[in-house]
């Protein structure tokens, strides 16, 4: 079995509560997804999708996708699609660096692999644990009352993990988790992801306000070094993200004990092949983890659900289902938050087929080395 064909689609994704904003002063409204269809040579199409939180969270954006993915396609063809580390090595070779235009390629490899095997991917990825998994819900930074409102909201819709959305004034901060705490019950959790917003003295300042507070502390700074800094003065449990960028930083991580739980990104680090090589070594080390991705809609929310589902329940935080936050659902078979939990499809590969009348004409069509470049839209 080869790759004959790769072709990738831009598709927008509109929030459900119009807008989603973070620290900095960053917000998005209308997500510009890529989804990338990889046919094989026997007519079967496997699927991925990548989704940047816009250009301003990771060192990625949604256009750069698309010509990273244009530059990578043709060094792919007449590779075999299930030969994944063979397949990675490939693109690796191909491009230095940029692992978020690698995700996609590699989701929909392993989206293939399924298919030919008859085998959900979450089978492959090591097996279900458990019915189904636990979600939690991104709170958009507001004010302190609105956004206890949402948390409100959203325990009556079934979810009991939020995740606020804070790394602005600290003293404003401050006010969002203790708002926000004074809505939960015993058993709920809170994090208080500053996505990097905090400047060293800022995050010391919060940690100390909150001590009394039930929260977990997420990525307060923008270095790792600031963040451990912050660590040492604080007893609340701590999650890292941004600056968790692959299996070396992990390994660091670990050793520093730097964090109670990692946020793992499936394209911050290239795709499923190289998620579930951290997950597993998270797993051995016991270090618990949040599975999600950048953003994303329905491929992109299947490929979560496999891989979170597959992960031993006891180190799995929590995970997302972006699907839910957006407009757009294009593809048949992708799950469907019920209550605050999800499933991986039990149907072979990602269990997903997206709605081409959805995805329209491919932007990216390639299907021999040196290949075309379609569309209006890059
Ligand atoms: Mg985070």
């Amino acid at each position: 079995m080869k790759i004959a064909r790769i072709r990738a689609y831009q598709i927008d994704l509109p929030l459900v509560e119009g807008r989603y904003a973070w620290s900095g002063g960053n917000s998005v409204s209308v997500f510009d997804s890529t989804v990338v269809a990889v046919e094989s040579d026997d007519g079967r199409i496997g699927w991925g999708e990548i989704c940047p939180l816009g250009p301003a969270y990771l060192p990625a954006y949604a256009a750069g996708a698309r010509a990273g993915i244009a530059e990578l396609a043709p060094h792919l063809l007449g590779l075999d699609p299930c030969a994944l580390d063979v397949l990675n090595a490939a693109m690796d070779g191909a491009m230095r660096g940029h692992p978020y235009v690698k995700s996609a390629i590699d989701i929909a490899c392993w989206d293939l692999l399924g298919q030919v095997s008859g085998l959900p991917v979450v089978t492959l990825l090591g097996g279900r644990s458990g019915p189904d998994v636990m979600c939690y819900r991104a709170i958009s930074q507001d004010t302190p009352a609105k956004m206890a409102a949402r948390v409100k909201h959203y325990r009556r819709e079934g979810y009991r993990k939020f995740q606020l959305k804070v790394g602005g004034d600290p003293d404003v901060d401050i006010d969002r988790i203790r708002a926000s705490a004074a809505v939960l019950s015993r058993g709920d959790v809170l994090v208080a992801d500053a996505n990097t917003g905090w400047t060293q003295h800022a995050a010391l300042r919060v940690a100390s306000a909150v001590r009394d507070v039930d929260v977990y502390l997420e990525q307060p700074c923008p270095t790792y070094e600031q963040c451990l800094a912050v660590r040492a003065h604080t007893d609340r449990p701590f999650v890292l993200d941004e600056v968790i960028d692959g299996l070396d930083m992990v390994v660091r991580a670990a050793g520093d004990r730097a964090a109670d739980v990692i946020n793992l990104k499936i394209s911050k680090v290239g795709g499923l092949t190289k998620a579930r090589q951290i997950r597993d070594l998270c797993v051995s080390l016991g270090l618990a983890m949040t599975i999600e991705d950048t953003w994303g809609g329905d491929v992109t929310t299947a490929a979560i659900a496999h891989l979170a589902h597959s992960t031993p329940a006891r180190y799995l935080f929590s995970t997302t289902d972006f699907n839910s936050y957006v407009t757009v659902a294009f593809a048949d078979g992708a799950p469907r938050r019920v209550g605050g939990r999800m499933a991986a499809s039990s149907s072979p590969g990602l269990g997903v087929t997206p709605k081409m009348t959805l995805l329209g004409a491919p932007v990216i069509d390639i299907s021999r080395p040196g290949g075309r470049r379609t569309g209006a839209r890059a």
